[in-house]
C-alpha cells in the first residue's frame, strides 16, 4: 500500500523538537539506484511510543499523502518500523512552518500573504476533487519550500503538510488545543470529518497568515473558555478589509450550508485586489 524504507538506510541527524504526537528529526535517506548510492536530505517524524496504539492512524496519514501528488502538498517518500518505532519519511522543506516564519518576518506584504492564502486554496481544491479529507489544515503545517524574492521575480512557494493522526483518535483536551482551526461541529463528532471542516480550517489558516501568525485566541487561556467560544458562535477579530472578512467569516460559518465551495473560495481570492487594502491603511494613517 506504501513505500517502506529500511531502518539501515535512514541516517538521523539533529531533532528538529516534537510535534503533537512525535519526534521530529532531520536525516538523510540513502537509495541504491542502478548500482549507484543516493542520499536525500529527508525528515523523519517518529510516532512517540506512547502513542503507538495510534500507528495505524499515523501510517493512514502517510499513505495518502505518498499517494497523490499535488505541487503544493508535501511529498511523503515512506515509512519505516523498526522495532516499536515508526518513522514517517518526508520531504524536508528548507524554510520550516509557516507560522514561524510569519512571526519571524513581521514586514511580509499583503500580496505575499494573498499569493501564499491562494496557494493553499489551489491544494484545498485539489484535494476535494480527489475526495480527500485533510482534516487539519492551520499554519503550523503548511511548510515554506521557497522564499520570496521580488528582485528575481521570485514568490513564496507553500506545501501542506501531513494531517498526523486522525482527530477521532484524539482526547477531548487535544481537540481543545485545536480550537479554532478544528471546525466546531467536530468537537461533538470528531469521527466525522467533512470537506467542510477543511474549509472552516481554511479560514483559520488565512486568518493566521494575514495576522502574522499570531495565535487567533491570544489571552483565552482557558479551556473552558476556549469551549465558549464555540459553545457562543464567537468569530475571529474581522480584518479590517472588508471583503478579506466576509471570505473568512464565509468559511467559518457554524452553518455547514454557507461554507463556500472551493471554486467560491478561489474566485473570491482572485477578486481581492492588494492595491484596495493598501488604500484602505492609507487612509486610516490619515485620518488617526
Ligand atoms: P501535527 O500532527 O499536530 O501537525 P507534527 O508531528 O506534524 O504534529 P508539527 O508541530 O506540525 O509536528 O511540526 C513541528 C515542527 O517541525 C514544525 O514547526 C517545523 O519547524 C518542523 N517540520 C515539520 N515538518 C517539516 C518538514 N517537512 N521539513 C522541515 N521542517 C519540518
Ligand atoms: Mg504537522
Amino acid at each position: 500500500q506504501f513505500h517502506t524504507i529500511k531502518y539501515e538506510d535512514l541516517k538521523w541527524d539533529e531533532s528538529l523538537g516534537q510535534g503533537s504526537f512525535t519526534r521530529i528529526f532531520k536525516g538523510e535517506k540513502t537509495d541504491y539506484r542502478d548500482g549507484e548510492k543516493h542520499t536525500t536530505e529527508v525528515l523523519l517524524k517518529e510516532l512517540d511510543p506512547d502513542h503507538k496504539n495510534c500507528w495505524e492512524s499515523f501510517f493512514e496519514a502517510a499513505s495518502f499523502m505518498s499517494q497523490i501528488s499535488h505541487k503544493h502538498l508535501l511529498h511523503v517518500y515512506g515509512v519505516s518500523v523498526h522495532g516499536d518505532k515508526n518513522i514517517m519519511v518526508q520531504e524536508f522543506v528548507k524554510h520550516g512552518a509557516l507560522d514561524l516564519y510569519l512571526k519571524r518576518e513581521k514586514s511580509l506584504s499583503v500580496s505575499w500573504k494573498l499569493n501564499v492564502a491562494k496557494q493553499l486554496a489551489c491544494v484545498l481544491n485539489f484535494l476535494e476533487e480527489q475526495s480527500i479529507i485533510h482534516g487539519n489544515i492551520c499554519a503550523k503545517n503548511l511548510l515554506l519550500v521557497r522564499e520570496e524574492d521580488p528582485s528575481q521575480g521570485i514568490s513564496p512557494f507553500i506545501k501542506l503538510s501531513d494531517p498526523g493522526i486522525n482527530v477521532a483518535m484524539l482526547g477531548k483536551d487535544v481537540i481543545m488545543h485545536r480550537i479554532p482551526w478544528i471546525a466546531p461541529e467536530s468537537l461533538a463528532a470528531p469521527d466525522n470529518l467533512t470537506h467542510e471542516c477543511d474549509k472552516w480550517s481554511f479560514g483559520a489558516t488565512v486568518w493566521e497568515i494575514f495576522n502574522n501568525g499570531n495565535p487567533p485566541l491570544q489571552g483565552w487561556s482557558l479551556e473552558e473558555v476556549k469551549l465558549k467560544f464555540y459553545e457562543n458562535k464567537q468569530q475571529l477579530p474581522p480584518s479590517q478589509w472588508t471583503e478579506l472578512a466576509d471570505l473568512i467569516g464565509q468559511c467559518m460559518s457554524y452553518d455547514l450550508a454557507f461554507r463556500p465551495s472551493c471554486r467560491s473560495i478561489i474566485r473570491q481570492l482572485n477578486s481581492l485586489v492588494t492595491s484596495d487594502y493598501e488604500i484602505l491603511h492609507a487612509t486610516e494613517s490619515v485620518t488617526q
